[in-house]
């Protein structure tokens, strides 16, 4: 991509209300724009972060043997009304009328839609166990939305159900759940804490949270650095937790956490109330075992972001980066701009994601953008590199640069 047909660039400041490092940077460097409170355009660039993580998830979703669907975001009320949770449900729901005096809810959540379908679709022992998933846009009433993706009131969200006719199997497939969520978050660079947590108004029995220490994190972890076990502050009272961890007896520690993603056990809450049942291998009726395991797009790309930056700007990890090299010509030399346009050129039909900052820009502008926009690698070709018949590679992360060979590169 050339920058300079880029919609939506750079600003020289960021937005006077942002705290969190995240929403300032990703403002900042053009990736995101707040229409309102808590709802955010995705500019080109940040959507290509955002298709990134989903593209990492969904990987590992269908490498779970998961099938991916879409339910829909609109949702009526009369299947809220069945499971009790059309008034109780925190946060309230967006709530929409249509011209019949219908009422629906703007989904914030799918275990009603899913059991309404699997209720009707699953009949026997036989059609068990299934697990579905879905990416899709998702609303939640935030009574407060600041801190950028951190939080807010329209995000996507991968969500995923499974449907089991035993116990033991849906503690086997949750295992599995587990493991692939720990894959996603180190496959984009972030080390969790697989944290007991309380299951809120979604969740049954047992509800773990994946958290990322960060000091703009809006939940407090209590965690044992000697064999990993954490929970949530919220629920050590009801645990009798007090300062000791109960696996290992290490004093256990205390840290600010983002929630990156969340997986409950959901047990029969949602078949009982809805009637999901099946017909066993006995030929007796039961309802349905379910668990259900969500992971906020935006959010971890907010995330990754408070854990990948340093004062210039963002340093995106490679696997989640919206290009993977970031060429500057930094000079007003013809001879440098036409054999960096040639470089650009050979590199996109070789397929390489390259962003071409073709501006007629002074180089100090040029060096701080790619600083602030955070591509893993930098190429510099400048009257002294091209003497050289080279160019000037720096890794974001790294402080040293190298010379490399034109011939090379491409
Ligand atoms: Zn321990």
């Amino acid at each position: 991509m050339r920058y300079s047909k880029a919609f939506g660039k750079s600003l020289r400041q960021s937005p006077k209300e942002a705290q969190a490092q995240s929403h300032k940077l990703l403002t900042k460097a053009g990736f995101i724009d707040q229409l309102s409170a808590g709802v955010y355009t995705f500019l080109p660039l940040g959507w290509r972060v955002h298709q990134k993580i989903a593209g990492i998830i969904r990987e590992e979703m269908n490498a779970l043997g998961a099938q991916e669907f879409q339910m829909p975001v609109i949702q009526p009320k009369a299947l809220w009304k069945e499971t009790g949770r059309w008034e109780t449900i925190d946060p309230p729901l967006f709530v929409t009328t249509d011209r019949h005096e219908k009422e629906y809810a703007l989904g914030p959540t799918h275990e009603e839609v899913i059991t309404d379908l699997a209720r009707r679709f699953v009949k026997s022992y036989k059609d068990l166990p299934f697990s579905a998933y879905q990416i899709q846009d998702k609303f939640r009433n935030e009574l407060r939305a600041t801190g950028g993706l951190l939080r807010t009131r329209e995000f996507f969200m991968k969500d995923l159900y499974s449907f089991h006719a035993e116990k033991a199997d849906f503690e086997d497939f949750f295992k599995k759940v587990v493991a692939a969520y720990t894959k996603i978050f180190d496959r984009v660079g972030l080390k969790t804490l697989v944290s007991q947590a309380s299951g809120g108004t979604i969740g049954g029995d047992v509800t773990y949270e994946f958290q990322v220490p960060s000091p703009v994190g809006e939940d407090l972890v209590f965690f044992c650095k000697k064999c990993g076990f954490a929970i949530n502050k919220e629920i050590v009272a009801e645990k009798n937790i007090k300062d000791t961890c109960p696996e290992c007896k290490s004093k256990l520690e205390q840290t600010n956490a983002i929630e990156a993603g969340q997986v409950f056990s959901l047990g029969t809450k949602y078949s009982e109330a809805m009637g999901a049942n099946f017909v066993d291998k006995d030929g007796k009726e039961k309802p349905l075992i379910m668990g259900c395991y969500g992971i906020g797009v935006g959010r971890m790309m907010a995330t990754i972001v408070e854990v990948f930056n340093d004062e210039k700007g963002i340093v995106w990890p490679t696997s989640v980066a919206p290009f993977q090299v970031h060429l500057l010509a930094v000079s007003s030399q013809q001879s440098v701009n036409s054999q960096a346009e040639e470089i650009y050129n050979k590199l996109i039909k070789k397929g390489v994601e390259i962003l071409f900052d073709d501006r007629d820009e002074s180089p100090g502008v040029k060096l701080a953008d790619a600083d602030l926009l955070g591509v893993p690698e930098r190429w510099l070709i400048s009257e002294k590199t091209l003497r050289q018949q080279a160019v000037e590679v720096k890794k974001r992360n790294e402080e040293s640069s190298k010379l490399s060979k034109i011939s090379d590169l491409v």
